[in-house]
């Protein structure tokens, strides 16, 4: 079956098409271990999930990269402000090296919260800055570069595709980078950006270099670890749509200026999980991790239940509310929505013992109904909706390795109970009653277990006792 996916470079759905037939190869901008993810990065990161689920489930070899930022990205996410990493570890008092291990272990721990499968290689930038020097050096061969007293820079005039995916006015682009041009009066075009910083005595990580002692810059990060991993050309680039702007076009310049070839085949971009009370941010109290929603008493698979509900390319808006002013727990009434049809999907799905869906034919009529949902740019709100409708056990548990909801572990019916030995010794006295064909007496005692809320049957294989209902 054809898989369409929605390309953010043409602005249009496309069919797929691999570069490998029945293999395909993603790349996601991954976290940068500074802090923990919150939510709104982790609707991203699930979508992504999403999407490599669905290409396993047709049948794809699948190679899903994200890499893991533990140098390089700036708190402006431009050149300016200072590096995420070195100022949290500056707050939170722990080396750089830490830091990124204690956040690192933790966002992994999300994921599996989360229902998530663990990315296919998972680079740490740090482990990867040879490579970017290479890049860098390759783009300065081939006259892409200058430097100033920070350091290697981009020559984005040099680019004469420069800003193809944004398809933005450039004029957008300046107003949103001149903090960087008044920090850095050697730079030449507004656009510009660094892809090496020398000029940082202070800074904790830095790496020799031919352009100084340093670090590198957060864009080239990227392009040299997909490329390692998926060459120069590979099909799919994820992220969140405020990378579309700076982010993704800066990694097409680079990336496309070093090797010549054309970068990603299909772009494809998450759009925001936004407050009811503004955007994500630790100063306003609009912080919210997975640890959050789990004191708050929601399972994280709730807040999986409700991104799935909405399109990828839509924005969700959650309407939280903190219970006090610590910050700690909270509730919003889509969550507490998600929570209870997710419960009683289980519940469903575990008490229908009459499978609806008799027959082959009819169940392959409805599982590519389903399929053709998600093969549709990942239209998992109406996946959902056909899934519902069918209400087949058989049909939720095959498409649950694209949503991811544990059924098979969670959708269990209730277990059989066994009876205490009190019922089970009336129960033989009342055999013993009807042995001897004292009828009124057997009565009065399946009276007296119906009353301790237990049923007796007479079956051929003698009488059983079970709960009632
Ligand atoms: P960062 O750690 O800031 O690089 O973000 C990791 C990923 O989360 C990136 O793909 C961002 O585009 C994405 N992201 C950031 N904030 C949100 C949000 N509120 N909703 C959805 N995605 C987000
Ligand atoms: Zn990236």
């Amino acid at each position: 079956m054809d898989i369409f996916l929605y390309n953010t470079a043409s602005r249009s759905k496309e069919i797929f098409e691999p570069l490998t037939p029945g293999h395909v190869g993603i790349y996601t901008c991954g976290p940068t271990v500074y802090n923990y993810a919150h939510i709104g990065n982790l609707r991203t990161f699930l979508f992504e999930d999403l999407l490599a689920r669905m290409f396993l489930l047709n049948g794809y070899q699948t190679k899903w990269v994200m890499n893991i930022t533990d140098v390089g990205h700036q708190t402006s996410d431009g050149d300016a402000g200072e590096d995420k990493m070195e100022k949290g570890a500056r707050e939170q008092q722990l080396s750089v090296w830490d830091l990124a291990k204690k956040y690192e272990g933790a966002f992994l721990h999300d994921l599996e919260r989360l229902g998530m499968r663990r990315p296919d290689v998972l680079p740490r930038a740090t482990e990867h800055v040879a490579e970017m020097i290479d890049l860098n050096r390759r783009l300065e061969e081939k006259g892409y570069t200058y430097t100033t007293g920070e350091g290697l820079y981009f020559d984005t005039s040099k680019d004469p595709d420069y800003g193809k995916l944004a398809n933005t006015n450039m004029s957008e682009q300046r107003q949103g980078l001149r903090e960087d041009l008044v920090i850095d009066t050697g730079k030449r075009n507004a656009a510009d950006f660094i892809l090496w910083f020398s000029n940082k005595p202070n800074h904790i990580m830095k790496w020799k270099s031919p352009w100084g002692t340093g670090y590198p810059g957060w864009h080239i990060e990227c392009s040299a670890m997909s490329m390692k991993y998926l060459g120069d050309t590979f099909d799919i680039h994820c992220g969140g749509n405020d990378h579309i702007p700076v982010h993704h076009t800066n990694e097409i310049a680079q990336s496309e200026c070093a090797t010549g070839h054309p970068f990603v085949r299909y772009w494809m971009h998450t759009a925001f999980l936004v407050l009811t009370s503004g955007r994500m941010s630790k100063s306003k109290g609009g912080f919210l991790t997975v640890q959050t929603l789990a004191d708050s008493g929601y399972d994280p698979l709730a807040y999986r239940y409700l991104c799935l509900q909405a399109h990828y390319r839509s924005e969700l808006t959650l309407a939280w509310e903190w219970d006090d002013d610590s910050h700690e727990k909270g509730h919003a009434e889509s969550l507490d929505a998600a929570r209870t049809a997710l419960t009683r999907l289980y519940e469903k799905i575990a008490r229908t013992t009459d499978e609806p869906l008799k027959g082959n034919e009819a169940y392959q009529v409805a599982f590519d109904e389903v399929l053709s949902a998600l093969n549709d740019d990942l239209n998992v709100p109406k996946a959902l909706a056909t899934l519902h409708t069918y209400a087949s056990p058989r049909l939720w548990k095959a498409f649950d390795p694209v949503l991811g909801l544990d059924i098979a572990a969670r959708a269990i019916p209730p277990a059989e109970e066994t009876a205490p030995p009190e019922i089970n010794a009336l129960l033989e006295a009342r055999q013993a009653a009807r042995k001897s064909k004292d009828f009124a007496q057997s009565d009065a005692i399946r009276g007296e277990i119906a009353a301790l809320g237990w049923e007796v049957a007479d079956t051929p294989q003698g009488a059983t006792v079970k709960r009632r209902t």
